[in-house]
């Protein structure tokens, strides 16, 4: 399956460089930890004909700056490739509840991000890093364009079993 992405997204390579470049990172570091492989190639390819069917990919890097694009569907895809907001999940029937289990709220994905106090040791090592090249808290896009490799450690560390 992942060579089905990998694949689907060489396809494409020449329309979104940049887009390519972080979710291969991304996917190839989640590899192996794939338990919902299926599930998951059918959302990425939702996602990615939805975002070129709208045309709002970046067509280069360069141009990325210019374009107001919508980045919260590829932080759902990276993040429930991961595990599963509790608000995605409740979203599909599948939980009762939104809330997450630190009691402030729905657990989307800006509260993992911003907001849940159970995942503030390892925001504040994300933080330190974001704070470098810019402030806190930084646009989601931010996060991406600047500081993807922290961001994806900082997803990789949520340990889903207890959210
Ligand atoms: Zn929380």
């Amino acid at each position: 399956m992942h060579t089905y992405i990998h694949t689907y997204i060489h396809a494409r390579t020449h329309t979104y460089t940049h887009i390519h470049a972080y979710i291969h990172t991304y996917i190839h570091t989640r590899t192996h930890a794939y338990t919902h492989t299926c599930m998951h190639a059918k959302r990425m390819e939702r996602v990615y004909k939805g975002r070129y069917n709208k045309r709002v990919f970046f067509p280069t890097v360069n141009d990325r700056q210019k374009i107001n694009i919508n980045i919260t569907t590829i932080f759902t895809a990276m993040v429930t490739g991961h595990g599963k907001t509790r608000a995605y999940l409740h979203r599909f029937k599948i939980l009762e509840q939104a809330n997450c289990p630190c009691g402030n709220g729905d657990q989307t994905i800006d509260h993992l991000i911003y907001r849940c106090s159970i995942l503030h040791t390892q925001r504040e090592i994300f933080k330190r890093v974001v704070l470098k090249s810019g402030n806190w808290p930084a646009h989601k896009y931010e996060l991406i364009s600047k500081c993807l490799k922290s961001f994806l450690l900082f997803i990789k560390s949520i340990n889903f079993d207890i959210l």
